[in-house]
């Protein structure tokens, strides 16, 4: 079966998400969109996760517990967890590696912990957009220790892209799925980086405020709508 799909979003914990992108209102809004599979992916946190994962029962959509992850290098890299408590503890190892530096609210933007139903539950004080601890080489082998799929985000921005920051990408890097920005040229990438023609290409949202789930327009072909389905799919070279 083809599903619609928006592996990289951004809810309100996020500093630099929009406070209307509650657990409860990105789910809806998926639903509205017509995808059928998301994943919530936070930067350096996993704590909005049981809100959206209750939300898409609810709602009658899949959701993967996910996290964009931002390495040493400053390269973000998505995260995608097969259960809740992969993601969890993966959330709190990442929080003990990220540095103590307080999120300053009025310049960052809230990083707000909620319920499925739009209860605020809490603050993230750490400031989450900051590199943690984890370099880039490890990330494939540490996030499948935890049970889960690591690929490169956004690789063909200007910033925070393993190519704008490492200058390539390559088989001896570990991944196996990338994602690219759905207006990149993909033919262009694969002339420059031929291992992107063995890997599985992603396109995603990375949506900060409502408006933009959904819009990268994302199919993925599984034989079930199930996460551990999806994510084999992303563990395997093509
Ligand atoms: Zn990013
Ligand atoms: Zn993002």
């Amino acid at each position: 079966m083809e599903l619609n799909y928006d592996f990289h979003l951004h809810s309100c914990l996020s500093p630099c998400g929009d406070n209307d992108m509650t657990p409860y209102n990105l789910v809806n809004m998926a639903k509205i969109m017509g995808l059928d599979v998301i994943a919530l992916t936070d930067h350096n946190t996993c704590l909005n996760c049981p809100a959206a994962i209750k939300a898409g029962e609810e709602a009658g959509i899949l959701v993967i517990p996910g996290m964009e992850l931002c390495t040493d290098e400053e390269v973000h890299v998505v995260c995608l967890f097969p259960h809740l408590e992969n993601a969890l503890e993966f959330s709190a190892y990442v929080r003990e590696r990220i540095p103590p530096v307080e999120n300053r609210e009025k310049i960052f933007g809230e990083q707000l912990i909620m319920d499925e139903k739009d209860n605020i539950l809490g603050k993230e004080n750490l400031l989450l957009t900051t590199a943690a601890d984890v370099s880039l080489d490890k990330v494939p082998e540490l996030i499948k220790g935890f049970g889960g799929v690591a690929f490169p985000a956004h690789i063909d921005r200007s910033s925070y892209s393993v190519i704008s920051n490492l200058g390539m990408i390559d088989e001896y890097m570990g991944f196996t799925t990338a994602e690219i920005t759905k207006d990149a040229n993909l033919n262009d990438y694969i002339k420059r980086f031929p291992v992107l023609e063995k890997m599985n290409i992603l396109t995603s949202s990375d949506a900060h405020y409502l408006e933009n789930i959904g819009s990268a327009g994302g199919k993925i072909n599984v034989v079930e709508q199930e996460i551990d389905k999806i994510l084999s799919i992303l563990s395997k070279s093509c």
